[in-house]
């Protein structure tokens, strides 16, 4: 069964000014298109094809380059966007605001330690909250299109929030300034989803 592209939970444009429709149409359409589509190809005719995305990063050779960039592309993106809403934003409830308070203190530390994580990646990659079985949470980052799932990677559990630092993921509406969109982020980060995550997977 072939991977396929997720349809987006809004419109293009639903999350402007942060995230505008240009950079939504290209970063969905053809960047996520392009993954979706090279992850196919990579796992076609192998005993890969039947495996959640899930298993084949847990389990993957990280000299596969390949299959490394294209299946944490695939995955990466599908969590993004469900990251994301247009009536995010505001603080997280519950079982993870607990969780999140005792492991950073307050949401206010919990912010700081994820938009440095976000901001000082170097070049391309991404910022995640992770979530340890036992409920722990953890900020981290990793380059490219690893992620928290793959092994070896130096930050691990379960992804729950994933920011995407590329530059196309960002440029076309702040050029060179990555702290901006990382701020706009915040506005529309999809608590819901990233508690009904934690849940899932503490
Ligand atoms: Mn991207």
């Amino acid at each position: 069964m072939a991977f396929s592209l997720p349809t987006l939970p809004y419109s293009n444009d639903a999350l402007e000014p942060h995230i505008d429709k240009n950079t939504m149409e290209i970063h969905h359409g053809k960047h996520h298109n392009g993954y979706t589509t090279n992850l196919n190809a990579s796992v076609a005719n192998s005993d890969l094809e039947d495996k959640s995305i899930e298993e084949i990063l847990k389990n993957i050779d990280m000299n596969n380059a390949a299959l490394r960039n294209n299946g944490g592309g695939y995955f990466n993106h599908c969590l993004f966007w469900e990251s994301m809403s247009p009536n995010g934003g505001g603080l997280p409830t519950g079982k993870l605001l607990d969780a999140i308070s005792s492991c950073f203190g307050s949401f206010d530390s919990f912010k700081a330690s994820f938009s440095k994580a976000a901001a000082t990646r170097f070049g391309s990659g991404w910022a995640w909250l992770c979530v340890h079985p036992g409920g722990k949470v953890e900020v981290c980052s990793s380059p490219n299109q690893d992620n928290p799932l793959m092994p070896g990677i130096g930050c691990g559990g379960y992804p729950i929030l994933g920011l995407d630092v590329w530059e196309h993921a960002y440029y076309l509406n702040y050029q060179n300034r990555r702290p901006d969109y990382i701020s706009g982020f915040f506005n529309i980060i999809n608590w819901d989803n990233v508690s009904r995550l934690y849940n899932l997977n503490l």
